[in-house]
Order: C-alpha cells, then sequence, then structure tokens
C-alpha cells in the first residue's frame, strides 16, 4: 500500500466517523430545540445557543436545524446517514427535495453519485416543480387576499393567504425577525406574533431602524395611585407595573396622573429621555444587546439597571443595551442586570444564578476526540470504504430518467 493510499483510507474512514457524529449532533440539537432548552440561559432562540456554546454561525445552525427536523420524516435516510455512508453535503442536499415517494430513490442517488450531482439533480427537480406548477401559481396569485377583524377580546385577527413566493418572502422575514423578538417559553406563535409587529415597526420607522423606543413613540400612560400595581397605555389595556417600567426606561413618556374622579391633575411632564448624545455613547460602549449570547444589535433599548423610579439616574454607568427580547425578559420575565462593585455588568437567571459571559471552554485532544468517535460508532462496521460514493470510474448517472421517476412520484 503506498503512502498516498494509506493517507487516503485515513481521510475517508475519518470522515464516515465524522458523518456518524455529525448526524448524533444534529438528533441531540433537533430534542434540544424541541424542549426549547435554550430559552432556560435566556437565549432568543437555539441558533443563537449554537452560535454561542458551539460557535456555529447563526445561518449555519439554522440550516443544521432545519437538516435535523426533516430528517425525521426521512428514516431511511436518516439510518444511512448515521452509519456514516452518507455525508452532512448530500443529506442537506436530500432534504431540499425529500418526500416519503422520492426517499429511496434520492437514497440510491446520493450512494451512486457525488454531492455535486445530487445538488444537481435536487436543483433541476425543483425548477421542473416550479413550472410545472406555472398555470395553478396564476391561480393562486389572482386568491391572495389579507382580512382583519377585531376579537371579542379586543384583540386583532389577521388572516393571509398568499401565493408561495409571496408567502416565502413574508416567512423569511418572520425567521428573521423571530429571531429579534420574543419570549423563549411562550412557543413559537407567540413569537410570531412579536415578529409581525416588528417588521410593521420596522417599516414605519424604516429610514433608521436603529432609533431607540423613545424616537418612535411616545407611550402616554395614565398612572393610578402610586400603590396600585397597573397602569393602563392612553386608549390601551392594563399593564403591570413591570411592564410600565419596561416602558419608560427609555422612552418619552408623558406622565398622566389621575385623581379619583378620572381627570387629569398634571399633563406633560416629559421624564427621563435618555438624551441622544448619551444614547449615542452608550451604543458604542455596547454595540448592541449586552445580554450573553445575544448577536441583536438592530432592535435595542437603554435599560437602566438600577430604574429611574427606585433612584436610579439617567447616566451611562447606570445603563445598558438590550434588544427587546432581553429588556422584556429583565423586567418581566424573572431575568435580571446588575452590576458588581466594580462596575462589572452581568445577569442572572430565574434562579438567580449567574449567566456566564463566556462559553465554558472544552478542552479536548485530538486523540480523545478520535477515541470517543471510534468507540461510539465501531460497531456499525465502518471501512475505509463506507463512505465513498458507490460509482465506477467514468459511470454516470442518468438524470434525466432520475428526473422522470422523480416528477411521477411527485404527482
Ligand atoms: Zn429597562
Ligand atoms: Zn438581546
Amino acid at each position: 500500500m503506498s503512502d498516498a493510499d494509506r493517507l487516503g483510507d485515513e481521510i475517508t474512514e475519518l470522515y464516515t466517523y465524522i458523518s456518524a457524529a455529525t448526524r448524533q449532533f444534529l438528533v441531540l440539537i433537533r430534542d434540544f430545540d424541541q424542549h426549547e432548552c435554550w430559552a432556560e440561559a435566556g437565549f432568543v432562540s437555539c441558533a443563537h445557543w449554537l452560535n454561542f456554546h458551539c460557535g456555529l454561525g447563526l445561518n449555519a445552525a439554522r440550516e443544521h436545524l432545519r437538516v435535523a427536523k426533516a430528517l425525521e420524516l426521512l428514516p431511511k435516510v436518516d439510518a444511512a446517514f448515521a452509519e456514516g455512508r452518507l455525508s452532512y453535503s448530500k443529506v442537506r442536499a436530500i432534504t431540499r427535495a425529500a418526500s416519503p415517494e422520492n426517499e429511496d430513490l434520492l437514497l440510491m442517488t446520493a450512494q451512486h453519485g457525488t454531492a455535486s450531482q445530487l445538488e444537481r439533480l435536487v436543483a433541476q427537480y425543483r425548477r421542473a416543480r416550479r413550472f410545472e406548477d406555472r398555470d395553478f401559481a396564476f391561480d393562486q396569485y389572482r386568491a391572495r387576499e389579507v382580512d382583519w377583524r377585531y376579537d371579542e377580546d379586543g384583540g386583532v385577527v389577521i388572516r393571509a393567504k398568499l401565493p408561495p413566493d409571496m408567502g416565502e418572502v413574508v416567512l423569511k422575514a418572520l425567521d428573521k425577525a423571530i429571531d429579534v423578538v420574543g419570549v423563549g417559553d411562550e412557543g413559537i406563535a407567540a413569537k410570531r406574533a412579536d415578529a409581525i409587529a416588528d417588521i410593521a415597526e420596522t417599516y414605519l420607522s424604516n429610514s433608521d431602524c436603529s432609533a431607540s423606543t423613545a424616537d418612535r413613540y411616545q407611550v402616554v400612560m395614565h398612572l393610578g395611585d402610586s400603590h396600585a400595581r397597573h397602569n393602563r397605555i392612553e386608549n390601551g389595556p392594563d399593564v403591570s407595573a413591570e411592564t410600565s417600567e419596561r416602558l419608560s426606561c427609555d422612552c418619552s413618556k408623558v406622565e398622566i396622573e389621575e385623581c379619583e374622579h378620572g381627570g387629569p391633575l398634571s399633563v406633560g411632564r416629559k421624564t427621563r429621555v435618555i438624551p441622544p448624545a448619551l444614547h449615542r455613547a452608550l451604543r458604542a460602549r455596547d454595540g448592541g444587546c449586552r445580554f450573553p449570547g445575544c448577536t441583536n444589535h438592530r432592535f435595542v433599548d437603554g435599560h437602566h439597571i438600577r430604574h429611574w423610579s427606585k433612584g436610579g439616574e439617567t447616566r451611562l454607568d447606570n445603563l445598558v443595551l438590550l434588544c427587546r427580547h432581553h429588556h422584556r425578559l429583565v423586567h418581566e420575565g424573572g431575568f435580571d442586570c446588575r452590576k458588581t462593585k466594580d462596575g462589572e455588568i452581568y445577569f442572572v437567571d430565574r434562579q438567580n444564578s449567574r449567566l456566564p459571559d463566556k462559553p465554558t471552554p472544552k478542552e479536548a485532544t485530538l486523540a480523545e476526540s478520535l477515541a470517543w468517535m471510534y468507540r461510539s460508532f465501531e460497531s456499525r462496521g465502518v471501512s475505509a470504504e463506507t463512505c465513498v460514493t458507490k460509482q465506477h470510474a467514468g459511470e454516470r448517472i442518468d438524470y434525466d430518467h432520475a428526473l422522470v421517476v422523480m416528477m411521477q412520484r411527485a404527482s
């Protein structure tokens, strides 16, 4: 055996283990995401958790989650991946076109073709499907509509029917906005609601979406007597004391004190707006949301570490930038932002334990990692041939035929 052959075998064998380990990674992150474990430490999404703890880029993290979810419906592909017979690249391509009807065909193509051949087939298939669906698509376009009504409890119910391409744009925007807003343990439907409001807000303020709340709203609050737990936003619902503190953290607030008879006592006292120069300094110091693991630097508010209603001052050393999601977590979600005597800012979770600012470094030597992989997957009969594409030199895949069969199965 030549050196080149030996080296080649070592690479393919190692890559088989890497594929099997990647599949195990996907299974774990799918579980982690389904149980929303990431919300416990205040993360906005599973992708943000992966970004912080595994160093995976946000887009790569989202793609891994997409593939992990798709794999649940493709048991044969999943099994081949678990044995290291399919690479992540191939599995990723398969999940873009796979359904229970064409799973075995794609699996066969994947094992006998290279990753780029598979990607080409998938791309052709997706194009062909689009073409076939054109008439149908025009009818869908003509049937587009949005309507809305008020619910009995005053909520606004919006219903939309969109053609796929328009819908895709909206969903993409929603996905993007979901990473920025929403409380983790409320579930995805509530997060979508927050996301729609954020998209609207961005549209309305489109020239500068980095402005603070103060520049976009004047929340007019009717304050009951100072001991009451509930305040009210003008023309709006009652809000809790925690919510009114959050709204007044970084906001032009006009206080209206109400006397017993409901008439205003004093009107128009503007309070505690963070001045623009201070906001700029805060922005320069913090860059974006300071909550550990948050990547958001657009939708941010200045938060008073010690709220001004409790004697905190509007000074740089009492302020910290937080995104809407984390601002809400800190005021209403049981989390808190504090400062040590030395002026170090830190956050605590609902159990009052300090959240790490940096991911805990995991140290593993190459030998340990390899030993772990061999131990975990050795029973699966891995050899240097396992992951190698089963294709003889020069043999071509009949894409046209594969495509025809896939289109037949799709109809
Ligand atoms: Zn605040
Ligand atoms: Zn944040």
